[in-house]
């Protein structure tokens, strides 16, 4: 008996041990998974850390860029504003061609592509209810190196010239398509030009008391003294060559008016012959940054 006990004994003392080590092996795997879990919770946020350190680098280089961008932001000085308005004036022989109603997504690329590859400076007027929908193609026209210009939001006459207010409105809600269009919080075109003109019409004392409003906002405004009619009834391009080599005439410096809208393929399948005959009369090619610094 006794030795069946001393067995007994010995097997619960084996018992025991193996019990102990089952308990610390659990522990010790307990504590391990612990571990191994507090690590991996450590590591997301030190990845956070890494991609809000990474932003914040990014932030200065983007500013880089949008300072370079922002060498081109027009800035009207006193000299600029009697410059715009006595353009016709100014000293040598220069032709500022301009396209008002774009941009179009049919002939505005066209004609941009032309522009470049014969070194053409050029201004836009744009309206803002179309630079909303074609917000790329005013980069382009941007960063090509043209003068991004203001013609009011909706050109609708009985809308923009309800009183001068709506043309202040117009112009404010046209610069901001813009601003959003070239990225550009700081970008003001300093420049309008009325639809339709700003002479004349039933609108005559709405657009004066406009006029003196956007001085007040330091905005010139500018018309044109040559054009080839092209938004002018159904014209064909003998006629449109007619209209503008009459109008140019002996002058000294044109602005010359042009339409960009989708429907003006005449006008870029005419752009090649108005840009010999200007040159061939001895006109050096400019835009509003040569006035609007
Ligand atoms: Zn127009």
């Amino acid at each position: 008996m006794s030795d069946l006990i001393v067995v007994e004994r010995k097997l619960n003392k084996v018992k025991v041990a193996v019990c102990s080590i089952i308990f610390v092996l659990i522990i010790l795997i307990i504590v391990g998974l612990c571990i191994f879990f507090h690590n991996k919770n450590k590591e997301n946020p030190q990845e956070e850390i890494v991609n809000e350190v990474e932003e914040i680098e990014e932030q200065p280089q983007q500013e880089v860029v949008e300072t370079e961008e922002n060498t081109k932001n027009p800035v009207l000085t006193e000299e600029g504003k009697q410059n715009v308005k006595n353009i016709y004036h100014l000293e040598g022989k220069n032709a500022y061609i301009t396209f008002d109603d774009g941009p179009s997504k049919t002939v505005t690329p066209l004609i941009l592509e032309f522009l470049k590859q014969n070194n053409i400076p050029a201004t836009f007027f744009l309206l803002g209810s179309r630079v909303e929908l074609y917000p790329e193609i005013v980069k382009q026209e941007y960063d090509e190196g043209h003068y991004i210009a203001n013609h009011g939001y909706s050109h609708v006459y009985s809308s923009i010239y309800q009183n001068s207010d709506t043309v202040i409105e117009e112009f404010e809600k046209t610069e901001n398509a813009i601003k959003n269009a070239l990225q550009n919080p700081d970008y003001n075109s300093h420049l309008f030009r009325f639809p339709g003109g700003s002479v004349g019409g039933k609108y005559q004392n709405i657009k004066q008391e406009a006029i003196a409003k956007l001085e007040e906002k330091n905005i010139a405004y500018v018309d044109w003294n040559a054009l080839t009619n092209d938004s002018v009834g159904s014209p064909t391009k003998e006629k449109m060559m007619q209209d503008l080599k009459a109008t140019v005439g002996q002058k000294s410096n044109v602005v010359i008016l042009m339409h960009d809208a989708g429907d003006k393929i005449l006008t870029y399948e005419l752009l090649p012959e108005i840009i010999d005959f200007l040159s061939s009369q001895g006109y050096t090619f400019k835009n509003f940054y040569n006035i609007i610094k």
